[in-house]
């Protein structure tokens, strides 16, 4: 199968393309490097699969950049690449809408185009599209509470407006707070388990009493290949089935680091969920997929990744929207 995966050099993108490889397929990896975290950090994402021989890195950017030799006569499309993380969405709103929606667009465009045998176009979305609640099934109403979540289901609205145009293979996937190796910095377990390591403070944002579903990333992964041989038009919730509050995370990763964590509070931030839980019965029966790594497992394997990290935290300053460096354009 021919693969194009676009969000390669990401978290979850990074994992599903090592997936996709060691299964025998044939991969392209899109990716611009965005720079809402330090292009290092991505650099190292995608090492492990840059000297593949049956993969191909296309450091392009999905706004801008043509797209035909990088998806042509792909089997199946997995779109990735995203401007995720609410907080920045309220002040980075032309950044979000051009890297969620028009870039969607154009890639969209471009499978119209290149892409005669496309089987599936999977699109990666969020729980974040359901809103202050994310608890329950795929038919819970679409309300979402932040401009992230809006620019992701207007990327699903986009999607199905070309299912009903072209006849586009489409599945959505709404993933539930992933987790694990390679987290994204900017993430709650990412921040918590890096500030008690380095004995730093934990900010708390709100009560601390808001609930995730929380998935771990090779869980996510496996959903994900499995979506290619789901009905087209379907949407399915991704969650790993616990749930937990911020409290109840920093006390399991005080037990498993052995360090007591030392906590401020500030505001909640505007657009947080307040539940997310999935209903995964659908996928289940769909698919036969099942979440296979429980959160104390999972909690352990990113600790153990965060040990090893040498990058520093990214500073708190807003994303840039420069366009990719040189470097990065070199790396293909
Ligand atoms: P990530 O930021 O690590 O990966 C996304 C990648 O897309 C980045 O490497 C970025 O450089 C690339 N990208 C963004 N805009 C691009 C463009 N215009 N052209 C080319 N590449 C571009 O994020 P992630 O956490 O791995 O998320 C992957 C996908 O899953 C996103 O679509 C996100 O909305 C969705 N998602 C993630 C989570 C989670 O918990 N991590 C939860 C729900 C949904």
């Amino acid at each position: 199968m021919l693969c194009v995966v676009t969000g390669a050099a990401g978290f979850i993108g990074s994992h599903l393309v090592e997936e996709l490889l060691r299964r025998g397929h044939t991969v392209r990896g899109i990716d611009s490097f965005v720079p809402y975290y330090p292009v290092e950090v991505k650099q190292r994402n995608r090492a492990g699969a840059a000297q593949h021989p049956h993969y191909t890195f296309f450091p392009i950017d999905l706004r801008t950049d043509p797209l035909d030799e990088a998806i042509r006569d792909a089997d199946v499309v997995f779109h990735l690449a995203a401007m995720p993380g609410l907080v920045a969405s309220w002040t980075q709103m032309d950044l979000y809408t051009a890297c969620n929606v028009t870039a969607t667009q154009r890639l969209l465009e471009a499978v119209k185009s290149h892409c005669p045998r496309l089987s599936r176009f999977i699109y990666a979305s969020t729980s974040s599209v359901y809103g202050l609640y994310a608890n329950g099934d795929e038919s819970l109403p679409t309300r979402p509470v932040s401009p992230y979540g809006v620019t992701k289901l207007a990327g699903e609205h986009l999607c199905h407006a070309y299912e009903e145009a072209i006849r586009l293979p489409l599945v959505v996937l709404r993933y539930f707070s992933v987790y694990g190796p390679r987290q994204r910095p900017d993430m709650g377990y990412h921040r918590f388990i890096r500030a008690l390591l380095q004995d730093e403070e934990i900010t708390i944002t709100g009560d601390g009493k808001q609930v995730r579903g929380n998935t771990f990333v090779s869980d996510a992964v496996e959903a994900t290949i499995r979506a290619v041989d789901a009905v087209p038009g379907e949407t399915f919730n991704v969650g790993g089935g616990e749930t937990a509050s911020v409290w109840d995370i920093i006390s399991r990763i005080e037990t498993i680091v052995g360090r007591k964590a030392r906590t401020r509070m500030a505001p909640a931030r505007p657009g947080d969920q307040r539940y997310t839980g999935a209903d995964t019965s659908k996928i289940r029966r769909h698919l036969g997929w099942e979440p296979r790594v429980g959160l104390e497992e999972g909690l352990k394997r990113q600790i153990e990744w965060q040990r090893q990290e040498t990058i520093p935290a990214p500073s708190t300053s807003p994303p840039s929207t420069h366009p990719p460096t040189e470097d990065s354009r070199r790396l293909r």
